[in-house]
């Protein structure tokens, strides 16, 4: 550790992102062991496309009700933990630490999210050529200083050794608010709302695209349409959470 960071340390003794417990001066984590341990994972069986819980499993069948009706633009849908969006949460879980980085402005939010992504990642570099993160609308961009999935997405590039293109796709409608909806409406939402602003850089890749959250998947389903129809040979979906 670099002797001017151990003094900043120092000054600003770290704290657990999540639950706000000290560490020690010389603590370089970000997010403490019980946070890390009170990680929810998915709930087993799980939709080989959308990993969604199966309700039941009939033979040789591993779709949701969903996926079976409708089969998703992307591939497979991946991710790490479960995202309770009811009052139980307690502060110091993934939903709290989410909530704070998506509408805080802290940076080190980035560093705490690699922590809670642990050393395995449910996807392997071999399937990719590029990674794409979920574009925020320009304004929302300026607003808020910074995209919390591209600060995802800078670390999974990093730890799969894949360039990541954070320019070629954008948002060109501001959505609002996806958090109040139901999935039909939350489709019409997003319907059209993305662009292939480079279409060189994207045709002809296998696609890892990256998001935060994931609800109904009615964005991240849109943004493989649109990926595709823009000369993507296929995209899966890696988030940090799904809302179940
Ligand atoms: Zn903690
Ligand atoms: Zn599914």
């Amino acid at each position: 550790m670099a002797a001017f960071s151990l003094f900043l340390n120092f000054l600003y003794p770290p704290r657990c992102f999540a639950c706000g417990m000290r560490f020690g001066a010389a603590e370089e984590r970000r997010v403490c062991d019980a946070c890390i341990a009170r990680v929810e994972r998915m709930p087993e069986p799980q939709c080989n496309i959308c990993s969604g819980p199966l309700e039941s499993v009939v033979s040789g069948e591993s779709r949701c009700a969903r996926c079976a009706a409708v089969r998703p633009h992307y591939r497979k849908a991946r991710t790490i933990a479960r995202y309770r969006t009811s009052a139980e949460d307690q502060p110091g879980t993934l939903p709290a630490l989410i909530r704070r980085h998506k509408y805080g402005l802290d940076q080190s939010a980035g560093r705490a999210i690699a922590e809670y992504l642990g050393d395995r990642l449910p996807v392997s570099s071999a399937d990719y050529d590029l990674i794409v993160s979920v574009p925020l609308h320009w304004r929302r961009l300026w607003w808020r200083g910074f995209n919390q999935a591209t600060l995802l997405a800078e670390e999974v590039a990093r730890r799969l050794q894949l360039p990541l293109d954070a320019v070629s796709f954008a948002r060109r409608r501001s959505t609002t608010s996806q958090t109040a909806r139901d999935h039909d409406e939350r489709i019409r939402n997003v319907r059209r709302a993305f662009v292939v602003l480079y279409p060189e850089r994207i045709r002809g890749h296998r696609i890892l695209l990256i998001d935060d959250v994931m609800t109904t998947g009615a964005t991240v389903n849109e943004c493989a349409r649109t990926l595709i129809a823009g000369g993507a040979v296929s995209v899966d979906v890696f988030t940090l959470a799904r809302v179940l």
